[in-house]
């Protein structure tokens, strides 16, 4: 018989409740309506950043040649991943942010549309990417990074996010992709 206390047959509970640990809920940000998922008290906290950091790195050691990091906090824990498994990092920017020559590609929003680019020498072809964001929301962003990225003949191997938020189904725009997050927010 196993307990609670004694059960190691599940590695990712842990862990993911160490992250939503370490999450604070800001209601009506950037608008009302929006919780909006802080992720600032999990880096400032060395143990449980690195935790996260290397548990990404784990799961993909050997599998990824590049990471690409979503602005602005896929910059943060795509750097971090990309430093620990000793590989490059692409950041994909919002649009106009890039100094070089770029390529873009823009997705709808709940309310309008965005765009965002990467340098268009980012990849030669043939790179396997690891595309990191924060959080997965609706998907719209991830989705269209993967397509930006395999528009210039990457070849996006997953999709890593810390939070899911899924009763935004998010996933649903990342299907037949290994798609993977730390802690899964709501559900059906
Ligand atoms: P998405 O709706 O999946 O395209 O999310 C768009 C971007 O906004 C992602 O890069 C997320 O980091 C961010 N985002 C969306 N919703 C939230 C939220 N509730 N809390 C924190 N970040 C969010």
């Amino acid at each position: 018989m196993t307990d609670a206390l004694t059960d190691t047959s599940t590695a990712e509970p842990p862990l993911a409740d160490l992250v939503a640990s370490r999450l604070r809920d800001i209601p009506d940000f950037p608008e009302p309506g929006v919780v909006f998922k802080d992720v600032t008290p999990l880096l400032a906290d060395g143990p449980a950043f690195s935790a996260v950091v290397r548990d990404i790195a784990d799961r993909r050691r050997g599998s990824v040649d590049l990471v690409a990091g979503i602005e602005a906090r896929g910059f943060i824990f795509g750097a971090a991943v990309a430093h620990e498994l000793g590989i490059g990092f692409v950041p994909v920017r919002k649009a106009g942010k890039l100094p070089g020559r770029t390529r873009g590609v823009s997705y709808d929003l709940e309310y309008g549309s965005a765009t965002i680019e990467i340098h268009e020498d980012s990849f030669v072809g043939g790179e396997r990417v690891l595309v990191i964001d924060d959080v997965l929301a609706t998907g719209g962003t991830a989705a269209a990074t993967c397509e930006l990225l395999e528009g210039s003949d990457a070849e996006v191997v997953a999709v890593e996010t810390v939070v899911e938020l899924a009763f935004l189904h998010g996933r649903s725009r990342l299907e037949g992709r290994d798609t993977h997050t730390l802690y899964v927010v709501g559900g059906d």
